[in-house]
């Protein structure tokens, strides 16, 4: 659907046949929140939604690209220079990762590209993430190379941090270039090094919205960042990674309470997703269950980035879950989606308890995603 809806977008717009189709994953993470840029471990897996991008390339020293999803908006700019702030906040992705890519020697001479894409925008499930590497590879390909998706991974997170202006971590373009169907990736986000976790083949992943909207580029993600950092900082270790709960609880005196109660999060929050990867592993729901609600009360207590809407949304599924699986907030906080993990005969029961007994401020129902685990990047 988004294949052709992106190759429908390439022709109408260029007036000619794309050369390729690329897509990426959206994702979901299922434990391991804000650990990535504190150099530690994360446990997302790759979803059945996607952003395609439909390539051509252009003799003209020219980016000249399309959105679908944005009432057919265009950008256009020199492929060579003029990487400047786009009049569209789309085209930045798109700019960026052109910039990143002709710095690396990737790109082509010039390029056409038309975008269509089906992850909801801004509700943590990183849409941006799986437009960054749809157009990295998609140029890259153009360029003749078939960039290695490790790196792939580090040149869009360049693109954001650099060119959108968004501090994140590695975790959305890593799974979004190297996620497995069936499984999810537990991330060592300092080595990049990945270990496949099956899922328990009787596991559905459930991801609801809260109907709260973030904006992920602001402040907010950026001041847990130097938090973090001023922890780490304190403690005299290179990231927060290297710290455990015992140094923790013995060398907070002297530092700010507030930063104290982040780090504290990210400490047990980097055991979690090792464990979690473990009970996965086993085919342990209940013990992932366990993980995922300690995670909830971490990311609101400690690290505060829930909302309350989004505390019931996960109170609503817990409840409807029960002790056979897990919910928890996923993604970067204030707002988006809840993610939680059942055994696939409850799939039904726990969508109606969502439906029935959640609301989001304005009134309305939580959108509700029922995903199965993708493969990353591949054309389409
Ligand atoms: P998230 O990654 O959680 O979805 P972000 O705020 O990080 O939220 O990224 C969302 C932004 O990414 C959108 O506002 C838009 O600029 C860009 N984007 C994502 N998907 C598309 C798409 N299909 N077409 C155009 N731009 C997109
Ligand atoms: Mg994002």
């Amino acid at each position: 659907m988004n294949a052709a809806r992106a190759a429908a977008a390439y022709r109408r717009q260029f007036g000619s046949e794309p050369a390729l189709l690329v897509r990426a994953p959206g994702r979901v993470n299922l434990i391991g929140e804000h650990t990535d840029y504190n150099d530690g471990f994360v446990l997302p897996c790759a979803i059945d939604r996607d952003t395609v991008v439909a390539a051509g390339l252009a003799d003209d020293g020219r980016l000249r690209s399309v959105a679908a999803d944005f009432a057919g908006e265009d950008d256009d700019c020199n492929m060579s220079s003029g990487f400047a702030a786009a009049r569209h906040g789309w085209a930045d992705y798109v700019r960026g990762v052109a910039a990143v890519l002709c710095e690396a020697g990737l790109a082509p001479g010039g390029a056409r590209l038309a975008i269509a894409g089906n992850v909801p925008l801004g509700s943590g499930l990183s849409s941006s993430a799986s437009l960054e590497i749809a157009v990295g590879s998609a140029l890259a390909r153009l360029g003749g190379s078939e960039i290695d998706p490790d790196r792939l991974a580090q040149l869009a997170q360049r693109a954001e941090n650099e060119h959108v202006g968004c501090q994140c971590g590695i975790m959305d373009q890593m799974i979004a270039a190297r996620g497995i169907a069936g499984h999810a990736l537990l991330i060592d986000c300092r080595s990049l090094v990945c270990r496949a976790v099956p899922l328990p083949s009787d596991a559905a992943v459930i991801i609801a919205h809260s109907g709260v909207r973030h904006a992920h580029a602001g402040g907010e993600y950026n001041d847990r960042r130097r938090q973090c950092e001023d922890a780490a900082r304190h403690f005299g270790v290179a990231a927060l990674r290297d710290l455990d709960l015992t140094t923790l609880e013995r060398g907070g005196a002297g530092l700010d309470p507030v930063v104290l109660r982040r780090a504290r999060h990210v400490v047990t929050e980097n055991a979690r997703a090792l464990a979690a990867a473990d009970a996965l592993a086993a085919g342990d729901l209940p013990a992932m269950g366990e993980l995922m609600a300690a995670s909830h009360l971490s990311m609101r207590d400690d690290f505060e980035i829930t909302v309350p809407a989004v505390d019931e949304l996960v109170a609503v599924m817990q409840a409807a879950i029960g002790p056979a699986g897990g919910a928890r907030m996923t993604g970067g906080g204030f707002g988006g989606c809840a993610v939680g993990l059942v055994p696939r005969d409850r799939a039904d029961a726990v969508c109606n308890a969502i439906a029935q007994g959640y609301r989001a401020p304005d009134g309305s129902a939580a959108e509700v995603f029922v995903c199965s685990a993708t493969g990353g990047v591949s054309l389409a």
